[in-house]
């Protein structure tokens, strides 16, 4: 299972900025099992939003967010929804919110850091791919992790080394950072680009003390074996 920790409540406040109208999106897989996803968590936020003067447009839980398909087709009945927020809260792992990214055409804020794929994963065979960086900042790139998507690992723009698009170690490869600067100037948030992102602090790669001392961890160390 992939496990997640929730963000703290002032960081996504503050990624959230002027965005006062928000929808939330939230995976009824590994988040779950996690507790750090499901309706109850879903509604524990909208309450502290509220509170902080938010507006939450509608809120949907989706089995398995990472199915680029299922996404579309659950929200379709919802776009008035989705249409009256500013920006998408997604409560799931990386792999969720790359998805989500795709799907709609706003900013889609992770409310959760993923910090290990644990020992079985869900059903998923898309092409995203997450990092388990323990610090998800896909709101930053354009729903498209660079961590993965650039194998130099770049945060803050592409190297000079693409040639049409491509990437310097393989022609095969799309260059990272134009697809994040596609999917970002698809959903007219260029500006975006114009937020430095600090390095990456490796320290988080590894989930916390209070993560690994949990029976959930336990009971995934125990299923890897
Ligand atoms: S930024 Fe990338 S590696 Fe980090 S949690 Fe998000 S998808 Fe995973
Ligand atoms: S060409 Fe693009 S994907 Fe490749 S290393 Fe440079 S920035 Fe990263």
């Amino acid at each position: 299972m992939i496990l997640t920790e929730s963000k703290p409540v002032e960081e996504i406040i503050e990624r959230l900025g002027n965005e006062k109208n928000i929808f939330f999106l939230g995976c009824g897989g590994c988040p779950e099992g996690a507790e750090t996803g499901g309706v109850k968590v879903l509604e524990e936020m909208k309450g502290t939003l509220e509170e902080k003067g938010f507006t939450v447009t509608g809120i949907i839980n989706v089995d398995f967010i990472c199915q680029k398909a299922l996404v579309r087709s659950r929200l379709k009945p919802r776009k008035s929804e989705v249409d009256a927020a500013d920006s998408l809260l997604i409560f799931s792992c990386g792999l969720g919110v790359q998805a989500a990214s795709e799907v709609v055409d706003k900013i889609c804020h992770p409310a959760l850091n993923t910090n290990t794929f644990g020992g079985i994963t869900g059903i998923w065979q898309g092409k995203e791919r997450c990092d388990t960086c323990g610090n998800c900042i896909l709101d930053k790139t354009g729903g498209i992790c660079p961590y993965t998507a650039c194998p130099k690992l770049l945060e803050n723009g592409a190297c000079a080394g693409q040639s049409k698009d491509k990437c310097e170690t393989d022609p095969d490869r799309d260059c990272g950072w134009v697809l994040i600067y596609n999917n970002l100037k698809r959903i007219g948030k260029l500006e975006v680009l114009e937020e430095f992102i600090a390095p990456r602090d490796y320290r988080k790669t590894l989930p916390t003390e209070k993560l690994r001392s949990s029976r959930l961890w336990a009971y995934d160390e125990e299923a890897a074996e």
